[in-house]
């Protein structure tokens, strides 16, 4: 597990890179190229397990098509369709886990957030307790 600072400088760099709009490691998912777990797909989105876990039942929820989704922070108008099946597929996920009575959506936005990839994902999180506030 790395320390806090680390996750804050690597979240640092990634946004000084998110500018230039070039691929991410999903991108690499998505192909196919590097392996995931896959917990659910569509033609539209792409559900895998976090390959760092922070809770029991960790999935990542993407649109296969960034379309400028670098971050939430960059939606426009034209997002509102994905945005919405991103969450009903979260949905769909959180029933798939047996966590649909428990879970939480995070979204990183930036680097304060701790952003790492700059490509729009949904953190589902659940299977265990969960503390509020988050860190
Ligand atoms: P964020 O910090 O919100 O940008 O989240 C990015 C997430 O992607 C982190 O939780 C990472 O553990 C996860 N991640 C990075 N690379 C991979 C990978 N190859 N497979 C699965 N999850 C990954």
């Amino acid at each position: 597990v790395r320390a806090k600072s680390d996750e804050e400088a690597a979240a640092k760099v990634a946004a000084a890179n998110a500018d230039s709009g070039g691929p991410t490691i999903f991108d690499k998912i998505i192909s196919k190229e590097i392996p995931s777990t896959i917990v659910y797909e569509d033609e539209k989105v792409l559900a895998f397990r976090d390959i760092n876990p922070q809770a029991p039942v960790h999935v990542l929820v993407i649109p296969k098509l960034r379309d400028g989704l670098t971050q939430l922070g960059k939606a426009e108008p034209r997002h509102v369709d994905i945005l919405g099946h991103l969450f009903y597929a979260a949905k769909i996920v959180a029933e798939k886990e047996g966590i649909v009575n428990g879970f939480r959506i995070v979204i990183n936005n930036g680097p304060t957030a701790c952003q790492s990839v700059y490509h729009l994902h949904l953190h589902i999180l659940g299977g265990r307790q969960l503390k509020w506030p988050p860190g």
